[in-house]
């Protein structure tokens, strides 16, 4: 089966058998953020309506698609039925598009390619955006999109893996995609397949044995999405899994001590993609003591991630319970692993103005290069 016929599947399934009970939208955990609590059978007959040619999407089928945090904790949801939460966003949007109300056709890097090259030299602009293909290198880096809005970051994870001392090709996170770019978000499941099948026939060519991955988003994606659907032959780390295969070669010589809390990606949480491997990293650097948040590890909080772009209401509140747990630690640093939790993070530390933030948010990327000395500093001021 491919992935668009999953889709379709999925779409007769929901429209033909759904019971009606409600589960998938009071088991999203955007719920507790909204203004007021969805009413989960009511919501969900709406979404149904509207899917089964209906008018609509009514307005709370449509608060419940854009208030979405892309945080795939509706995975284990019990639908009797078998399909989740996320995936019923999707469907809304696939028919939105149907229907002419959403657009698939939009320039994918326009925000990403001008922060990009503001933040980077000349130089270093060609080196995040040309693609090696070093046909001895035993692993590809792919850094995924996102992640060029904030070159320093990018920057500081490529001095990271040079430190490793491991040979590793490049695959520029503009040229290539896991399928789960804007247009993968509305919906457009065969536009998702080709992009993820142009990486990852990329990355079989070259015969690697290890892909190392820095967006949180593309593991879940390859997990959910892609691995379903298509054999890969080597294995798949992140940035942090890839450190720890070579500690021994890693120097922390500029380490200070620090009391640290750490968000991590919520979405590798909750499906258990490496729990563990970032906050090993972390408390292997000299100094790093560690103090868990009330909600880690499988329990742990999203930090409002894709709602900041269709319902900032949700985002900023799911942001700021974060920032409070952070605060509760007594912690001096922040530490998030994904860019994107960081944006959200450091900016709703910087408006929300609570008294007693005794606290900075630090990248792990920003973290880890600073404690080497090699830290270029975080764009986000
Ligand atoms: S991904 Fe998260 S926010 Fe979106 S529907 Fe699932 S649980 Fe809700
Ligand atoms: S949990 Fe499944 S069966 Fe229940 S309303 Fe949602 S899609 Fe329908």
């Amino acid at each position: 089966m491919t992935l668009p016929e999953y889709y379709a599947r999925a779409e007769e399934k929901l429209k033909n058998g759904c019971t009606g009970c409600g589960n998938c939208v009071s088991g999203c955990r955007a719920a507790e953020y909204m203004p007021s609590a969805p009413e989960p059978r009511r919501t969900q007959k709406d979404i149904l309506e509207f899917l089964r040619g209906g008018e609509g999407p009514s307005e709370a089928a449509g608060l419940k698609a854009a208030s979405c945090m892309r945080c795939y904790g509706c995975l284990d949801v019990q639908c009797p039925i078998g399909i989740n939460s996320l995936q019923i966003n999707e469907l809304i949007a696939r028919e939105m598009h149907r229907r002419g109300k959403l657009e698939w056709d939009i320039p994918l890097y326009p925000v990403h390619e001008g922060l990009a090259r503001q933040g980077t030299t000349e130089e270093e602009y060609r080196r995040i955006t040309t693609p090696v293909a070093d046909g001895k290198a035993a692993c590809l880096f792919f850094p995924g999109c996102n992640v060029y809005k904030q070159p320093d970051k990018l920057l500081n994870a490529l001095t990271i893996l040079d430190a490793t001392g491991e040979a590793y090709s490049f695959a520029p996170g503009m040229l290539y995609c896991c399928g789960s770019s804007p247009r993968g978000v509305r919906g457009d499941v065969e536009w998702a397949r080709q992009a993820a099948e142009k990486l990852f026939a990329f990355a079989e060519d070259l015969k690697i044995k290890k892909m190392i991955f820095w967006c949180p988003t593309c593991m879940s994606v390859l997990q959910d999405r892609i691995r379903p659907f298509r054999h890969i032959p080597f294995a798949c780390v992140s940035l942090s899994g890839h450190m720890l295969e070579h500690m021994g070669r890693l120097r922390f010589p500029h380490a200070l001590p620090r009391r640290i809390t750490y968000h991590e990606p919520c979405k590798n949480a909750y499906m258990g993609i490496e729990p563990e491997s970032a906050r090993r990293v972390l408390l292997s650097i000299p100094g790093t003591e560690l103090l868990e948040m009330k909600r880690h590890g499988k329990n742990t909080a999203c930090c409002g991630g894709a709602a900041a772009g269709s319902n900032p209401e949700v985002a900023g509140r799911a942001a700021l319970r974060r920032l409070r747990e952070a605060r509760a630690t007594g912690a001096d640093t922040l530490v998030t692993l994904c860019h994107n939790c960081h944006l959200l993070l450091k900016s709703a530390l910087k408006k929300q103005r609570e008294p007693d933030w005794h606290f900075s948010v630090e990248n792990f990327s920003t973290y880890v290069a600073g404690a080497m000395g090699l830290a270029r500093p975080d764009s986000l001021t």
